[in-house]
């Protein structure tokens, strides 16, 4: 299904919100080494519409009320102008974290894309996280970005298969959608992989599973592979989760329940041998699998940033 038919499909469902932005932008508490070199970290929308039946932001933890509903940030274009120009720092902007910044509404409201023109004004880098190929349209800003500083997609694929996608990431672009916006990003230069998270117990974490997906990911040039071998659980999320699982397998929450039981941490039991099957396959392509590989890949050292 292609992204129009599917957003116009869930647009009317979907009530969207406006509410205060008070800070945008947040440095990150952890090295820049860590997580895909990002310095800081920003959401502009608060909830998202895709209905990942293992998503972590709906957690009660985190206290985002009716998560399904997308709430766009009053002034963010105006806030972060003044954030980005107040920081000494230009450093790497991850975006996405909590919700995917590419929800149906941004294809009329276009913050991210509004957002991204004042990263690339004010030299600064970005990472995205996204499950959505509305990305693509934002290519010419990302090559404007890296014109300056450095850019990185993580396109989030965690089935090969598209009847397993539209069960557990219902309101979202299909897998081999996602796959085609690597190779989009990637044939325009924009450094893009995918985000194999979470590996998901009993569903997904097997060998011809990863196999489907190396296999995906090189045709569409993939830089990288990121794989968690497993997935977190928590109060809010658990409860959506097996609801839903229960409607793929009764037998599987079952199976969660007698192996995990309330464990915010859940390894996948097979995850050493899919860790196998992944290096060796990617190894093969060429395509990266390790952090610190794939930060030394796409980001500009502090030298070249300098002579820019
Ligand atoms: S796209 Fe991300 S934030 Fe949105 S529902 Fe899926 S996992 Fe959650």
């Amino acid at each position: 299904m292609d992204n129009k038919k599917l957003y116009d499909g869930i647009r009317d469902k979907i009530m969207i919100k406006s509410i205060p932005a008070k800070q945008i932008l947040q440095k990150v508490k952890f090295d820049n080494s860590r997580w895909f070199g990002i310095d800081y970290n920003m959401n502009l929308y608060r909830g998202c519409p895709h209905g990942c039946i293992y998503c972590d932001s709906r957690s009660a933890v985190y206290n985002i009320e009716n998560f399904d509903q997308v709430r766009y940030k009053e002034n963010v274009i105006e806030t972060l102008k003044k954030e980005l120009r107040s920081k000494r720092k230009k450093g790497v902007v991850g975006i996405g974290a909590m919700s995917d910044t590419y929800n149906p509404f941004e294809k009329d409201l276009c913050i991210t894309q509004q957002a991204l023109n004042l990263i690339s004004e004010n030299h600064f880098g970005v990472s995205i996280d996204t499950k959505s190929s509305l990305v693509v349209r934002d290519i010419p800003i990302l090559k404007e970005i890296t014109r300056n500083n450095s850019a990185i997609v993580k396109v989030t694929i965690t089935t090969a298969n598209d009847e397993l996608a539209k069960k557990i990431e219902p309101n979202v672009s299909l897998s081999s959608e996602r796959f085609e916006a690597v190779k989009q990003l990637n044939d325009a230069g924009i450094f893009c992989g995918i985000l194999l998270t979470p590996l998901i117990p009993f569903l997904t974490d097997n060998e011809n599973e990863i196999r489907a997906i190396v296999e995906k990911a090189h045709k569409a040039n993939a830089k990288f592979i990121y794989c968690m071998y497993g997935m977190t659980m928590r109060n809010g999320q658990r409860e959506f989760f097996y609801k839903h699982l229960k409607n793929i397998s009764p037998k599987l929450v079952f199976q969660y329940q007698k192996t995990y039981g309330l464990n915010y941490v859940c390894p996948s039991l097979n995850g050493k041998r899919c860790e196998q099957v992944l290096k060796k396959e990617c190894a093969r392509y060429g395509i990266l699998t390790e952090m610190k590989d794939i930060i030394e890949a796409y980001k500009k050292s502090d030298m070249q940033l300098k002579f820019f």
